[in-house]
């Protein structure tokens, strides 16, 4: 039997330039996109003239409709998953169809492109040598938990956090880390009012109860110091 292929494929978080050209490619030649919402993703597959059909792909249907996809890229279709914006499978869908293509030993290309967290990473001025990605901290059960564990690391973290919480999570940072710790806020990344603010987490707490944050955020935290 011929088999397919699942490309997964990032997409821009705020800037169409940052679109590659592989990207187009890759989603013109596929034979269905799974969008995780298919309006905004019409929008993108407009501008770069692709016309390929949509099929909708999100949290809520993914677990219903795994089987099915992993089948037709058995039957040797080229599916491309692409997510509201950067890389899917990061703080996105995408884990669950990755893994189970490739439990039925069928080929998965990700293409390297947009997502938060590298940029943020690189402009926060912290060792970039080793880190640890915390995506989203867990809204409630377990949200301590794992403050108190990240206390010690060592490495440079970076989390991802909406603009209505980031207060909360400053404050708790401060709490567990202690109000010195330093961080980087990367807010707006390659939009128009992309900016980094660096200082300690306390500074940071002030500078947004002044400014109350709007737009999206990486928050990126130097690791403890010692070990
Ligand atoms: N898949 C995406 C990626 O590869 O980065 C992440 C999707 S996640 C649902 C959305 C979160 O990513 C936002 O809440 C924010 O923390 C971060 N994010 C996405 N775009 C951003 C941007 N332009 N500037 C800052 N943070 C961004």
């Amino acid at each position: 039997m011929q088999t397919g292929t699942l490309y997964i494929v990032p997409t821009p978080i705020g800037n169409l330039g940052d679109m590659t050209l592989r990207a187009v490619e890759v989603l013109r030649d596929a034979d269905l996109i799974l969008s995780e919402d298919t309006r905004t993703s019409g929008k993108l597959l407009k501008h770069f003239q692709v016309d390929t059909p949509q099929r909708s792909y999100h949290m809520h249907n993914e677990h219903r409709l795994v089987d099915g996809l992993v089948a037709e890229v058995g039957s040797g279709r080229k599916l491309a998953l692409i997510s509201d914006a950067g890389t899917p499978g990061i703080s996105d869908p995408g884990f669950l169809l990755v893994r189970a293509c490739i439990q039925a030993g069928h080929r998965v290309e990700c293409l390297p492109g947009p997502t938060a967290f590298v940029p943020a990473l690189v402009n926060s001025g912290f060792p970039t040598d080793r880190f640890v990605f915390e995506g989203f901290l867990p809204p409630k059960k377990g949200r301590q938990t794992r403050l108190g564990e990240l206390a010690e690391e060592t490495r440079t973290m970076v989390f991802y956090e909406s603009p209505h919480k980031l207060l909360k999570t400053l404050d708790q940072l401060a709490e567990h880390f202690g109000p010195g710790r330093e961080i980087a806020v990367c807010r707006e990344l390659t939009k128009l009012y992309e900016e980094t603010l660096r200082g300690s987490l306390e500074e940071m707490a002030a500078h947004f109860r002044e400014h109350p944050p709007k737009g999206e955020f990486v928050l990126v935290v130097r690791g403890a110091a010692g070990a």
